[in-house]
């Protein structure tokens, strides 16, 4: 096993440098040894966080890819036990294989990406279009195996150590080291899916769109163009898919397709382009105003997977993603002002989403999602004027009684965890000593017993 300072570990949005002792477990024994002796610890995914979750400036990094096997899956029940480091990838390209009826087993929740490890999608409780049908991840793992600084292990599920598996969905990586888990599968008909865009001219189409299609389609988001102001603000494009029964898709590629050249010198992400792209996109679509296809669920899940490092592109600076959810009846006002915000600043955003969450609880303390709108938008890093924006955008999220989304932050402050998440006191209670990251340490996480 490797153990060496390195300073090449960074999250997605590029935007902490710092330098980590990374050790690289190749057992479940020897991670649960390695988190036994080391004063400052924490996991390490894929790091496809964008924010600073995963990072632990000047303290040591559990890369997770060495445990990346699959322990027992059941054919019958669709019961899956693995080790955390198994990227959903990897469980789509073994598991999620068409049946001779053309049916199967799929992941019941997928993020944006399929380069997740199983330990992230459950550190940050993840969810995905289809979050107002079946939740979060969490709700879909039945238990999970947990190493702690002191040297024990801890089975966690809803009966057993169940506070412990409480704060550990979403916990953010802090309560211990995932060892591996046990998720139910989801039995589906189909494979492959049915997808739509449509284009919609403003925020209250949106909200029309959302509220008729929820209801019958399992997957919904829209993209928006955030340059859009006066009678346009909030206009984009609606995507809903659902599976179509009896037809197979085989899963997507176990890496991204299309490669980059080396990071470039300065950020490509100018105003003008991040304009020109969301003009180009909308003009895109405004051929038709509904368009449809059926097939593989890669594009419509994956978008963004195709291209490796696609990150790169925002310079050495990187970026920040900040992403909320605020509460209906405030939402629609709320969204308006922040796309108002954003399309009067010079930052623009590249890519923004937008998407209706449901009810379905969650069932981590620190779970993201809750009823309402959530709204992410991605911001090239130009220093202390992205930050003051960044601080316009949390003042409004806050006045309206929503929260933002650890996995994706950089940059909240800590009064605003605490509003935003009032479970955290509790939470608090549950995070291991040895643990800590950027995060815990900008947020003023710290256990109760440190
Ligand atoms: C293109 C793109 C699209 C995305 N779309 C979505 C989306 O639709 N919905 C959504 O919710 N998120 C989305 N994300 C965010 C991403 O899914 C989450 O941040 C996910 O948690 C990243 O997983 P990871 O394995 O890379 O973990 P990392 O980013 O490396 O780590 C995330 C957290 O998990 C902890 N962790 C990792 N492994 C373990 C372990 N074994 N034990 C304990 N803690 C552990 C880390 O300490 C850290 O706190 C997207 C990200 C990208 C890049």
């Amino acid at each position: 096993m490797s153990e060496l300072w390195r300073d090449d570990y960074l999250s997605w949005g590029r935007t902490v440098r710092a330098r980590h002792l990374v050790s690289n477990p190749t057992s479940q024994a020897l991670a649960a040894e390695i988190v036994a002796r080391s004063p400052s610890v924490l996991a390490y995914g894929c790091g496809r966080s964008y924010g600073d979750a995963p990072l632990n400036p000047g303290g040591r990094l559990i890369d997770c890819r060495g445990l990346d096997r699959i322990i027992s899956f059941d054919g019958q029940t669709g019961v899956l036990t693995c080790e955390a480091g198994v990227r959903l990838a990897d469980i789509l390209a073994i598991l999620c294989q068409p049946e001779a009826d053309n049916g199967g087993w799929f992941l019941p929740v997928v993020p944006g990406t399929r380069f997740a490890t199983v330990g992230g999608a459950i550190a940050n409780d993840v969810h995905g279009k289809n979050q107002h049908r079946l939740g979060t991840f969490g709700r879909h793992v039945s238990a999970l195996e947990l190493a702690r600084s002191d040297g024990t292990r801890w089975i966690c599920s809803q009966n057993e150590n169940a506070d412990l598996f409480a704060a550990t969905i979403g916990g953010i990586g802090l309560t211990g080291f995932i060892l591996n888990a046990t998720i139910q599968l989801q039995r589906v008909q189909g494979l492959a899916v049915e997808a739509e865009d449509i284009r919609f001219n403003n925020l209250d189409e949106f909200f029309s769109l959302a509220a008729e299609s929820d209801a019958y389609w399992d997957y919904t988001a829209a993209w928006i163009d955030s340059f859009a102001k006066g009678r346009s603000l909030g206009r984009g494009i609606f995507s809903r898919a659902r599976r179509i029964p009896g037809c197979a898709a085989w899963p997507p590629a176990l890496q991204p397709r299309i490669a980059l050249p080396p990071m470039p010198p300065i950020s490509l992400i100018r105003p003008f382009t991040v304009w020109a792209f969301n003009a180009a996109y909308w003009r895109k679509s405004s051929f038709r105003s509904r368009s449809s296809n059926t097939g593989s669920y890669e594009n419509v899940f994956f978008p963004l997977d195709a291209i490796a490092d696609w990150n790169r592109v925002y310079g050495p600076k990187g970026f920040f993603q900040f992403q909320c959810v605020v509460p209906p009846p405030a939402a629609r006002d709320a969204v308006a002002d922040l796309l108002r915000l954003t399309a009067r600043s010079v930052q623009g955003s590249f890519i923004t989403g937008l998407k209706t969450f449901g009810d379905v609880p969650s069932p981590g303390l620190m779970s993201f999602p809750m009823r309402g709108t959530s709204l992410a938008l991605d911001i090239p890093n130009r220093g202390p004027p992205t930050r003051r924006f960044l601080a316009q955008l949390e003042h409004v999220v806050m006045q309206a009684g929503g929260r933002i989304y650890p996995a994706k932050d950089a940059a909240m402050s800590a009064a605003s965890l605490r509003q935003g998440y009032p479970q955290v006191g509790t939470f608090i209670e549950h995070i291991d000593p040895g643990f800590s990251s950027a995060l815990a340490q900008r947020l003023a996480l710290t256990s109760a017993t440190r």
